[in-house]
Parts: structure tokens; sequence; C-alpha cells
């Protein structure tokens, strides 16, 4: 196992079955994929981490996501939508504190007054921080011409996370009608790299019906379309949510977590300058878990900077950590634990994938 495995980690192309097996690996070939991880990592990226104000405004959503906490048919939560004044707010504390860039996120709605609304606040944040905050969107499907209108008033980056690769798995954990379509999934990805935003995806690692067959796809799917970024993190069940009748079925959560990492290690291996984020889920798995991705190979830190007070309702997924918190705390837990990773912490810049450039100047 050790030599076959020595063998895959010098080769320039990982097959699906080369991926399966590093992802099937243990003991002394576990490590040998973590070191050279973070060989690549260093190599490429060095010891940096890029912070990403995640400022969560609104947990109101239109989509029935099977697995996730804020499904539209999710009657047990109180649904908030932050003051533009507390979405301004927040905004100016990352700028304040220096962190590079925010990243907006909410549930999915599609209607003029979301978009109107979107793109007047991305105005006024370029305007209270000199144009210097970078901003990333996460605020789900939406037309190309949404995608544009919001890409000239600033937005630069876009997480849209495919969840799964696999039509057939997407089709086992989503609603089967035209809201949840794979296909829109897929093409949204695709205008927003068009429009030229950064685009980053992802997928959720755990997940019932998952084999490791389908990882291998989600990961070269990741390289064919060229992402700039990554956001990957392990599926938890949510006590609400359709998807916890297959509870029974899945994982343990520890292997998750070591999925999730092997994930992380490999997709650096394959694409070297994308920017990778070290997903909050881990935390809530292990105490020290987004620091063990620094180590191995992510690059991107997003510290929560949602007011304490709605933190509570935006539970994607049971045991999410931080939700206790306030913007100042998790500024300094979070740079003493990325020391503690032997990485350091970047301010006031925008920590463009190294990537994205790359494939501009083509
Ligand atoms: N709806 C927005 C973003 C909000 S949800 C969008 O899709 O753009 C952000 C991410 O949380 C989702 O993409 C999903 O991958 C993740 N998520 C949702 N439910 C989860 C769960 N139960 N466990 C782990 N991750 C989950």
């Amino acid at each position: 196992m050790l030599n076959t495995l020595e063998g895959i980690l010098k080769q320039d192309n990982f097959s699906s079955s080369d991926i399966v097996k590093l992802l099937s690996s243990d003991g002394e070939a576990r490590t040998l994929l973590f070191r050279k991880s973070a060989e690549v990592k260093e190599k490429y990226i060095g010891r940096k981490v890029w912070f990403r104000g995640l400022i969560e405004f609104s947990n109101v959503c239109g989509k029935d996501c099977l697995y996730c906490g804020i499904r539209k048919g999710n009657r047990n939560l109180v649904r908030y939508n932050l003051t533009d004044d507390e979405v301004l707010e927040a905004a100016r504390f990352a700028y304040v504190n220096r962190y590079g860039s925010i990243a907006l996120q909410s549930g999915e709605l599609e209607s003029p007054s979301v978009t109107g609304r979107i793109e007047n606040l991305l105005h006024k944040i370029k305007e209270l921080s000199n144009g210097e905050l970078g901003i990333t969107l996460s605020v789900g499907e939406q037309t190309p011409e949404v995608y544009k209108r919001w890409f000239d008033a600033g937005a630069h980056r876009y997480l849209l996370r495919v969840e799964s690769t696999n039509e057939t798995l997407y089709r086992k954990i989503h609603p089967g009608d035209i809201k949840h379509s794979f296909s829109r999934r897929m093409a949204c990805l695709k205008y927003l790299q068009d429009i030229g935003y950064q685009t980053g995806t992802g997928v959720m690692i755990g997940l019932p019906f998952q084999t490791l067959e389908d990882l291998a796809g989600d990961l070269l799917f990741m390289e064919e379309f060229d992402i700039d970024m990554c956001g990957m993190g392990p599926y938890i069940e949510h006590a609400d949510t359709p998807l916890i009748k297959h509870s029974g079925s899945l994982l343990p959560l520890k292997e998750r977590f070591d999925l999730t990492l092997k994930m992380i290690a490999i997709i650096r291996i394959m694409m070297k300058d994308i920017n990778i984020v070290a997903a909050t889920a881990l935390q809530a798995i292990d105490p020290i878990g987004r620091e063990k991705a620094v180590k191995i190979g992510a690059n991107i830190v997003m510290p929560n900077i949602t007011p304490g007070k709605y933190r509570d309702s935006y539970k994607l997924y049971d045991n999410k950590p931080c939700t206790d918190d306030s913007a100042e705390d998790c500024q300094s837990c979070l740079e003493a634990r990325i020391s503690l990773a032997d990485a350091e912490v970047i301010y006031g810049e925008w920590g463009d994938a190294i990537h994205y450039k790359k494939r501009l100047e083509g």
C-alpha cells in the first residue's frame, strides 16, 4: 500500500482510482499524503492564511434542500434578515480590523428586491472601505443578468457549492422539482466563471449514499472546470431535516472529518494555487478542525462577524460552533489558533487566488 501510494503521489495527474486509493489511505500512507499536500501549500502559497469576515445576513430561504437546517420547510427556527445598517456595521468591523475581505452569505432567494438590495449593499460596502474590502457573495442560484449586476457593483468572488457532482446523488439529497435542478446549479457556476468572478465551489463529504468514487468524481470535476476557490466540509446531520432518517447509514463523524481532510489535501496537490477554505463545519466535529485543515492545505478562514444575536438562527447543521461568540472573540481566538497551526494571518490584503490571475493571463 505504501509503495503504491508513494507512486501515486509522484504523478502529475490523478485518475479516479488513484484518488480513491488516496482517500482510503491510513497510517503511514495517510501521513505521506498530508506531508505532500503541506509541502505543496508551502511552496505555492506559503504558510499564509487570509480572512474572509463572514456575514450571514439572512436565513430566509426559498429552497428545501433535504440536508439543510435553514431549508424553507423547517418551521423550528426564527427567521431573520439583518438590516442594511447591521450589514454595513459588520463590514465596517472587518475593514477597521484589516480583514482583507468579507463574504456575504444567506439562504437562496431570487427577486428584484433581493437583487437591488444586494447591489446597493455592495456599493455601500465599497464606499465605506474606499474600495479596499474584497467581497465574496454566496447567495445561491441567480440569472446571469443578476450575477453581472453584482459583479459590476463590486463583488468579485462567488461561492456556489455544487454539493455533489453525481447527478443521481444530487437528486437524492434535493427535492425533485424545478427549483432544485442539478443542471441549473451547474449552469450557474459557468455563468459566474464567464462573467469573470473568481469562482468557488465544493461539496459535502460523508453524505448518505455517497461513495469514494463520487468524491473522486467531485475532485476531477473541480480540476476540469478550473475553479479558483474550493470550500468543502463534512456533512453533519440536522435533526429538523428529512435526511436525518438516514443517520444510521452514515460514516461516524470522525471518519467524515478525516475524509474531509484527505479531500482538502488531494485538491491542494491537484490544484496547487487555488484558495481552499478551512470550513467551519470541521470545527463542529473537532475543536481544532480548522487548524488541522490549514496545516495540510487550506489557506482561507472565515471568521464569523454576523451580529451575535442572530448566529443561533443560522444553523445549517447541529452543533455549529461559535454561535455564542462576538466578532471580537472570533478574531482573537482565530488568530491564536492559526499561529498554533504554524501559519500567519495576512491582514489588509485581498488574498486573491493565484490561480485566478494565472487563468486570466491564459
Ligand atoms: N444557500 C446558499 C448558501 C448557504 S448554505 C448557497 O447555496 O449558495 C452554505 C453551505 O452550507 C451549503 O452550500 C452546504 O454545502 C452547507 N450545508 C448545508 N447544510 C449542511 C449540513 N447539514 N452539513 C454540512 N454542511 C451543510
